[in-house]
This record gives C-alpha cells, structure tokens and sequence, in this order.
C-alpha cells in the first residue's frame, strides 16, 4: 500500500533504506551498483562525510533565510566558487532548486535581457529535437522530445526545433565533421532568418545529450559553428549542463571542451550530488549588466533559491570535485568504462553505438545493428534492460527516445566519481549480462 504517486504507478518499487560509496541497499538486503548516479545526480557517491558536515554546521547556523531579505555566506562561497571555475565569461550566478527550474530561469532571463535592452519584439526560442531540458511547461516546451510533449503540446508555449547533432545517424556518408557541423549551422541560421533574425531570443542545447539520446556529443567544431551564427543575428546561447556539466564528462563544465563561451548556462543534478536539490543558471557580464543598469530586478523567484543548506551542500561538492586529481580520475575511469563495454558489447548485433565522453557514456541498442533499426517500441527493450539489470545489482539509466519519430532504446551510465577499476568492470559485466537476457 503507498500513498505516493509514483512515477509510475503499477511498478513495485523496492525500498531504498541505505548507501554508501557507490552502492545503495534496498529493504530486501540487495545491494546495487550505482552505474548512473540515479539520473547522474551522484557525482560523489552515496554517505559522503564531508558533505553530510558541511551541511549540518550550515543547519547549525542558519537553516533558512528568505532572499528578499538576506543573502547567505553558504550562497556567496558557492557563487564565487563556481564562477572561479568556469569557463571565462560566465560571471554570476542565480542558484535554483533543481534542473527544470535553471532552464525556466534562463529562458525568463533571456527574454528579459531583451526587454531590458529595447529589443522586447524578441520572442522566439529555438532548441533542438531530441532533446530533454526539464518537465515543467517551459522547459517542457524548450525540450524537443516528441513523445514527452505529445500529450501537453496543446499548452506548450510555441518553440522551433532543428536537427540534434547525431553523427551516428545522421553524419551522411559522403560528409566530413566540418561539413555536417556547418549544415547544422546552415539549417539553425535559416531557421532564425525565417523567423526574422530580430525576433529570436535564443538557441538551447546541451553540450552532450543525456536523456533523450544516450549521452551523445556534438561533433568537434559544432559548436563554435552555432556561436558565430547565434552572434551573426545578436541570438542568446544558453547550453543545458544539467546532466552533462559538473565533471559529470571529465571537465568542471563540459562547454570547456568545446572552446565557446555561451551567454547563459544551466547546471543541477551533479551540482548537489544528490544530497540537496540544487540548481544554478550562470550568466554573464552583459546580461547581469543589462539587469544591473536597467530596471534592477530579475523578474522572477522561487521561495527556495538561495537555499542556505543546499548552496553549502553544494560549495562543498564542488570544492570536492575541484580537488586535483578528481577530473582525471573521471576522464581515467571514462576511458576505462569504454573500452569495457566496446570489449564487452561491441560485437553484439544489438548493439550500435557505444559513445560519450568521462563518465557520461551511452550505449544506442538497436533491432538490427546493420540498418540501424530500432527496436519495435511494443517490446519496451529498455524496460527491460533496467528490470534485468537491477536482477543483477546493477542500476542504469535506460530510455525509450524518439529518433525522428521513431522509437529508439538506449542505455545511459553515469556512475559516481568515486568509482574504481573493479566496480568499472562489474558494471560492465552485469550490463552485458542483462543486455543479452534483455533483447
Ligand atoms: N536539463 C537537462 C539536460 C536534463 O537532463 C534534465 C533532467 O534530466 C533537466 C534539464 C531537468 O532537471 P530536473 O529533473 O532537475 O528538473
């Protein structure tokens, strides 16, 4: 019996009861691996003591203080912190409570930077399909996952939507990187000039896709592509780092990767670890400046940004995962994880794309390895993953995408940071195991 709404309601649902390090206990005495952090939530596992601490002296403190009334030492150190950290160009910091509401936040201030500036004709936001940037009706709407929106399309605010950039599939043959990234260009830019380049606010991505397609990165040189284009038509960048950004692809950001400096940038997820819901958006001087010697306020605000004991979870996460040695253990252990599961996986014919980048790595299952087929969606393939992976103690990420309308399964894995060669090597094998039992 539960009184919860669940997710989902028919599925039974064993009780998380412990954690620790990269592992999580259930009611029933099973013990998983954690192989995707949840939704790469847990960058540094499960029961860390010096996060636990710096939380309970920030309780000690202060639990909670209004931000129309007070700023917090837990939330100045974590904002300094972070933009120490960040690529050149993001200067300040608006903390949120999670994911969906950083992308809400951005798209609001995005359009109000507009306003701010003289140009309020501005109104549209581009993003790209198959991608996933939150549940709530903006983020919903910026997201350009068919199957997610379908039902609430008819109170979704309008958005546009261009190609993802997904070599695997849509690299043509005769086609080098450059010239698929700068078709992708083409189609964003033919799409802002049609909805008239001085109507645009912004373009969103992801700098490496996570849920909707199984941590996939853009090709090299795609994004410094969109950049000239969204700067040739005075057109906002804002890239959605909620799952991929905080180490989670062996970088504090993973936008430094890719040598552009966007205008506004969302983080969550890896950003509390999981121990306090917690999100940001960060942005910079001209947009602050915008505000700053304008009307003074973002119009916007939540009852919880701010947080006092999730900023100080979150300042000593992020001191955690800046300490030397940690983004090398990640792009080490990445590396590690890749070659497992190419070893392990590589040759199996259901099996087409293993891909991503630290320890953010998708696995693309497919009917028919040679045409790339999807699997038929009636057999739920990536349900099936998950049931027989948590069988053998294992947790992963599967989704059920949409590729251009078509129904796709995949697999993601994020697991904590913490990890260690022989934890690397039993994801892989129970992976394995229950992809073969699976399809
Ligand atoms: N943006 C991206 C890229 C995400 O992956 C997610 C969640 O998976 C979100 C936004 C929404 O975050 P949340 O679930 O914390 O609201």
């Amino acid at each position: 019996m539960t009184r919860i709404l669940h997710r989902s309601i028919a599925a039974a649902l064993p009780r998380a009861v412990s954690g620790q390090g990269v592992h999580i206990g259930d009611a029933e005495g099973r013990s998983y691996i954690d192989g995707s952090g949840g939704a790469a939530v847990s960058c540094l596992g499960h029961g860390n003591a010096e996060v636990l601490e710096a939380m309970r002296a920030q309780m000690d403190r202060i639990a909670y203080a209004h931000t129309s009334f007070f700023t917090t030492d837990a939330a100045e150190s974590l904002a300094e912190r972070l933009v120490r950290l960040a690529p050149e160009g993001l200067d300040y910091v608006y903390p949120v409570s999670g994911g969906s509401e950083a992308v809400e936040a951005a798209l609001k201030m995005a359009r109000q930077y507009f306003v701010e500036i003289g140009q309020p004709q501005r109104r549209h936001i581009i993003a790209r399909r198959q991608s996933y940037h939150g549940n709530t009706i903006g983020a919903l709407a910026a997201g350009g996952n068919a199957w997610r929106r379908a039902q609430f399309q008819p109170i979704l605010p309008e958005t546009h939507h261009v190609s993802p950039c997904y070599a695997y599939r849509d690299q043509r043959p005769d086609e080098t990187v450059e010239d698929y990234a700068a078709r992708l260009a083409a189609e964003l830019e033919a799409r802002i000039i049609e909805l008239g380049p001085d109507q645009v606010i912004a373009f969103v991505a992801e700098p490496v896709v996570g849920a909707t397609m199984g941590a996939v990165p853009a090709v090299p040189g795609y994004f410094r592509r969109i950049r000239e284009v969204c700067d040739r038509h005075g057109v906002l960048l804002i890239l959605d780092e909620v799952m991929c950004g905080m180490g989670r692809t062996g970088s504090i950001f993973a936008c430094a990767a890719e040598g552009v400096r966007p205008d506004l940038v969302t983080i969550a997820k890896g950003l509390g670890g999981g121990y306090q819901p917690i999100g940001a958006v960060m942005l910079s001087e001209r947009i602050y400046r915008a505000f700053a010697d304008g009307s003074g306020l973002f119009q916007h605000g939540h009852t919880y940004i701010g947080h006092p004991v999730a900023a100080a979870a979150a300042d000593k996460v992020v001191e955690i995962l800046s300490r030397p040695g940690m983004m090398e253990h990640v792009q080490a252990m990445g590396e590690r994880l890749q070659s497992g599961l190419d070893a392990a996986l590589g040759q199996s014919p259901h099996v087409g794309d293993i891909r991503g980048r630290g320890l953010f790595r998708g696995i693309e299952l497919v009917a028919d390895k040679d045409d790339k087929a999807p699997f038929d969606p009636a057999r739920r393939i990536h349900a099936r993953v998950k049931k027989e992976a948590m069988a053998r103690g294992l947790l992963c990420y599967p989704m059920g995408g949409t590729i251009d309308g078509v129904r796709g399964d995949h697999v993601l894995l994020a697991p904590p940071y913490i990890i260690q060669p022989e934890e690397i090597d039993q994801i892989v094998d129970r992976l394995a195991g229950a992809i073969a039992a699976a399809t």
